[in-house]
């Protein structure tokens, strides 16, 4: 489809598995009228940017704290999560530090990644912009096994985003209010 796809809703409760079982938070917004608006949406995984209202995340610069939209990578899954064989579809979003940061999901020789994790916004709005599909879902033998696979996804993400043509929307200039 055209990107960027600009998705946005309020932060609704899901099935608590994401934090609870994988250890990776996800913000879920409604997807009901999701195949009716945007059919060119296929079953996957994608990348984009979230602007996260200023109220519901203090960002800290040199400066202090400001109170500008943050606007912050993110890895998503739109389907039906088919190692729990979900029966409705649902939009999964998972916010990752700014770029500038160092990335917690890459390859450590630790071994043990560390996702993100921030304060909950549960019934703030969020806007979402996809700008590009990773993969399809897949099914997976092991949670090992899937969250793996999202870490990669991660860093993907990350990888895309710093490509040149992506810093107009890491900074937010209206795009993602749809001003
Ligand atoms: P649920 O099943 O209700 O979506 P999760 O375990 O997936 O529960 O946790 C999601 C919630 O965690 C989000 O709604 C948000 O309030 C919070 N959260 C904390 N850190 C993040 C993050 N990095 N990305 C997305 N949501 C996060
Ligand atoms: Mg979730």
């Amino acid at each position: 489809p055209p990107y960027p796809v600009r998705l946005s809703g309020p932060v609704i409760k899901g099935f608590g598995r994401g934090s609870k079982d994988l250890g990776i938070p996800t913000a879920n917004i409604p997807a009901d009228d999701l195949s009716e608006k945007h059919p060119e949406l296929t079953t996957g995984v994608y990348y984009g940017v979230v602007a996260l209202d200023p109220k519901t995340y203090q960002h800290e610069t040199s400066e202090g704290s400001t109170s500008t939209a943050v606007v912050l990578p993110a890895v998503l899954s739109i389907g039906y999560n088919p190692f729990y064989k979900n029966t409705v579809r649902s939009v999964e979003i998972h916010i990752m530090p700014a770029l500038t940061e160092p990335s917690p999901t890459a390859a450590g020789q630790e071994g043990q990644t560390k996702f993100n994790r921030l304060p909950d916004f549960y019934k703030t709005k969020l806007n979402l912009l996809i700008l590009g599909y990773i993969r399809p879902e897949f099914d997976y033998v092991s949670l090992e096994a899937l969250v793996e696979d999202i870490r990669v996804d991660c860093e993907v993400a990350r990888e895309s985003l710093l490509r040149e043509a992506y810093k107009c929307y890491l900074v937010d200039s209206g795009k993602m209010s749809g001003k």
